[in-house]
């Protein structure tokens, strides 16, 4: 049998490159004309209010309309895009595609731009469980999804089958990061629902500790490309430094689907990807007796344990957890925490000997609702959980937590790619 083929190609040119990347894998044989194509980015969440550096963490727009003008002048008019972003604290799809300038693309091309959120949603059968999917995705010929290259500190690596989730409502997203669920054999079955005929993923930037703004981008100028999902995961894999055997969802998809996880059952066309591989971690040290993160440990913070998140939170306490870490921060001024532990998710229950326990999120305080381990309970209940509402709790506590603290280190986050050249935010704005 032929092995799939994966173009890697150098971003040298927003036209060219991407051109290169499609003829070398032969993207669009596939296609014809009379085609409903639909392009699936990467939008996971944009935050309209506050600095977000998009580096890594969103695909880029300079790839979206090259595609775009690559698709139209081979002959395609049939063009959506669409795309289920975070809806916190309500669906914004379309201001975030303002901002993005899609409307342009909608204007010149005739992109059909679609918010998920806002559309219907059919329940797709799975055997032992349905999960919900935009019906716009359903009812495409063909799905062109655009992932960006990325780490993600509850699945290794963030890529082409990841980014199907996107497809999902908000209910079967969260349903992914349930108890009885293993997030990482879920979400790798979407793509066996859904008409994908091609992967493009956008390596202008890398993004390590993935999958938001929290995590640190590096510029990468590569463009990977193939008909085959799975495929370009693995090579996406490895230039992040990972074999697909450790990375449990694309193990999970080669077992089902009979694969194997070597490179070598691969064609690479393009670039030897040998010279593009290096490591960029996932996740956040953690206390090997999991009291917090070990940065609060290297400060030496004491008198609080905060519990690692698992695979069963999902993206909406996940968007804000770090804000709770930052806050929690800046509770401290050199005196130990009275005795708190912080937990999260559905599955983590508390344990005994603390003078409060924080519960950060609906699921945590109905889980621990009546665990005789409570002494007082402070619960932070919301999906997700409001962070102002974080902060009056804690400071009735005692624990002078700061909203304001968050705000500052947004900001920090944003100006840390600030006058640099290689990270333009002319990528995204167009
Ligand atoms: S509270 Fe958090 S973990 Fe629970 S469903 Fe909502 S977002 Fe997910």
């Amino acid at each position: 049998m032929a092995k799939p083929v994966v173009s890697v190609v150098k971003y040298e040119d927003p036209i060219r490159s991407l051109k290169e990347a499609l003829e070398l894998c032969d993207g669009l044989a596939g296609f014809r004309k009379s085609d409903k194509i639909l392009i699936k980015p990467n939008i996971v969440y944009w935050d309209l209010d506050l600095p977000f550096p998009p580096f890594g963490v969103v695909t880029t727009s300079a790839v979206v309309f090259s595609l775009v003008q690559i698709l139209f002048e081979e002959g395609f008019r049939h063009l959506m895009l669409g795309e289920a972003s975070l809806p916190v604290p309500k669906p914004q799809g379309r201001e975030v595609y303002k901002v993005l300038g899609y409307e342009k693309l909608r204007d010149n091309y005739g992109v059909e731009l679609i918010d998920f959120n806002e559309e219907k949603f059919v329940p797709v059968d799975f055997g032992d469980y349905k999960l919900s999917i935009a019906q716009k995705a359903l009812e495409a010929d063909k799905i062109i999804n655009v992932p960006v290259l990325k780490t993600h500190n509850q699945c290794k690596v963030s890529l082409a089958l990841k980014n199907l989730k996107g497809v999902l409502d908000r209910k079967s997203k969260m349903f992914c990061h349930n108890v009885q669920m293993d997030l990482n054999s879920t979400f790798p079955r979407l793509v066996e629902k859904l008409p994908v005929a091609l992967n493009i993923v956008d390596g202008i930037f890398v993004l390590e500790r993935g999958p938001a703004p929290t995590g640190k981008a590096y510029r990468k100028n590569l463009l990977l490309a193939s008909c085959d999902p799975f495929a370009v995961d693995l090579v996406g894999a490895a230039i992040m430094g990972y074999r697909a055997e450790e990375v449990p969802h694309l193990k999970y998809y080669a077992g089902r689907h009979g694969r194997s996880t070597s490179l070598a059952e691969v064609a690479v066309k393009g670039e030897e990807i040998a010279g593009h591989c290096s490591y960029v971690d996932y996740d956040w040290e953690w206390t090997a007796e999991d009291t917090g993160p070990a940065g609060f440990m290297k400060r030496g913070i004491t008198g609080i344990a905060i519990r690692k998140y698992d695979d069963t939170l999902c993206t909406g306490c996940s968007a804000y957890y770090n804000a709770m870490l930052i806050m929690l921060l800046s509770a401290y001024q050199g005196e130990p925490f009275p005795g708190i532990e912080v937990v999260s998710g559905k599955k983590r229950l508390a344990s005994p000997g603390f003078a409060k326990t924080v519960l950060f999120g609906k699921c945590t305080c109905v889980l621990n609702k009546d665990n005789p381990n409570i002494a007082k309970a402070v619960p932070i209940r919301g999906c997700p959980p409001d962070l102002k509402r974080f902060e009056k709790a804690l400071q009735e506590e005692g624990i002078n937590c700061r909203y304001d603290a968050y705000l500052k280190y947004r900001q920090y986050l944003f100006d840390r790619y600030k006058d640099r050249e290689v990270f333009d935010l002319g990528l995204y704005l167009m």
